[in-house]
């Protein structure tokens, strides 16, 4: 039997379509603007945000009065509304920031760390200092793949399985976390590069790579939460294993990693960023090692690109990290050898490669987002708008 809505869930659900309107436009929106995306006339747009108002969820100001249309007012962030705080926790430095509604990001503090589980210790003590009665749930970005949301595997640092539940207590508040690269996506996805498209994918490159399938400006996430990991398929070919257990790791040919592999270095445990980035301006510089090492890399992020996009079929594919840097060096190559690894059908369509606009913000602006659709998921908002 189907489920029947009330007209008490028909209004919860326009409230919740109108702060996501809110949330989701690029720039603040006009009354008059979301009554005309949520397909309502002016009068019950007003009523809505007048019951969004009260229960400190929404705020109008006056506009700017555009020509001699008649007055209108713009939709903005509450003075006393929720907040999200967003945590990008990397394999040696945290960020932790504030984030209204609509996604203006404010950072609030950072630091580095030991590389232990007791940086979680840290980031409660800065959480404690800034949180007030607003901050309704935190977002927190993380690197590595986080089984059932909560067990850590950070191959960079040695994590294996470490229970983010046991770390961060009871006391913490409403927590939602993802995987940085998938968040970077995201990021792009509601903010960026990829806005607007249906299908795409994102990947991040730093000491090795790693992405997302976006359908519909929502990551896909899988079964245990740990679908993604395209860095860990062999496309191409490496002989080599990987620190993840597998033989011949697309990883193993991307990123940092790889880079100082090709020098000598001997790569792991989140170290060699630094020689990385040297190998990236030698390359620029002419020097003809770390030119063939950044041709190999590029080539390689080419090859994995094109056996993606035979399996996904995506609009799109945004970089951000070192893929930036790879699209600047070696655009061509990339695409050269993402077109050699396409079918030959797909190749007068191949998938637009962008870099990514929201760069090394991702991860953070990606856990802002969760923390968001967990404020503005239904059964909250309505719990909001009762307490009123
Ligand atoms: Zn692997």
């Amino acid at each position: 039997m189907p489920e029947t809505m009330t007209s008490a869930d028909l209004r919860t659900r326009n409230q919740v379509r109108l702060l996501r309107a809110v949330h989701d436009a690029a720039a603040p929106i006009t009354r008059a603007e979301a009554a005309r995306v949520l397909g309502i006339g002016r009068n019950t747009a007003a009523a809505l945000v007048g019951e969004l108002e009260r229960a400190r969820l929404l705020h109008e100001v006056p506009a700017e009065a555009a020509g001699r249309g008649r007055p209108t007012t713009l939709l903005v962030p509450h003075p006393e509304g929720p907040l999200a705080f967003a945590v990008d926790f990397r394999e040696d430095t945290w960020t932790l920031a504030s984030v209204a509604l609509g996604g203006a990001i404010t950072e609030l503090e950072g630091g580095e760390h030991d590389r232990t589980p007791r940086v979680f210790a840290d980031l409660r003590a800065a959480i404690a200092r800034h949180a007030t009665d607003r901050l309704a749930v935190v977002g927190l970005a993380t690197s590595g793949p986080i089984r059932d949301g909560h067990r850590l595997h950070i191959s960079h640092l040695g994590w294996d399985e470490v229970d983010l539940a046991g770390l961060i207590g009871p006391d913490w508040p409403v927590t939602v976390i993802d995987n940085d690269a998938r968040l970077a996506g995201l990021a792009e996805a509601r903010r960026g590069a990829l806005r607007g498209m249906g299908t795409a994918m994102h990947f991040h490159i730093d000491f090795d790579i790693g992405g997302t399938l976006l359908l519909g400006g929502d990551a896909q996430r899988g079964a245990h939460n740990i679908a993604g990991e395209f860095g860990h398929m062999p496309l191409t070919g490496s002989p080599l294993e990987c620190m993840c257990g597998a033989r011949g790791c697309w990883s193993l040919d991307v990123g940092a990693n790889a880079l100082v592999r090709h020098f000598g270095a001997r790569p792991g445990y989140g170290e060699g960023r630094e020689l990385a980035r040297e190998i990236l301006r030698w390359a620029e510089d002419g020097d003809a090692e770390a030119s063939a090492a950044v041709d190999a890399n590029a080539a390689a992020l080419g090859t994995g690109l094109g056996a993606l996009a035979n399996a996904l079929d995506p609009q799109a594919i945004s970089l951000s990290g070192l893929g930036v840097d790879l699209i600047r060096l070696r655009r061509d190559t990339i695409e050269s050898h993402c077109a050699a690894g396409l079918m030959a059908f797909r190749r007068d369509e191949p998938p637009q490669i962008l870099a990514g606009t929201v760069g090394d913000a991702g991860p953070l602006t990606g856990a802002a987002e969760i923390a968001w659709d967990a404020i503005l998921a239904p059964d909250r908002v309505k719990a909001l708008l009762q307490g009123a």
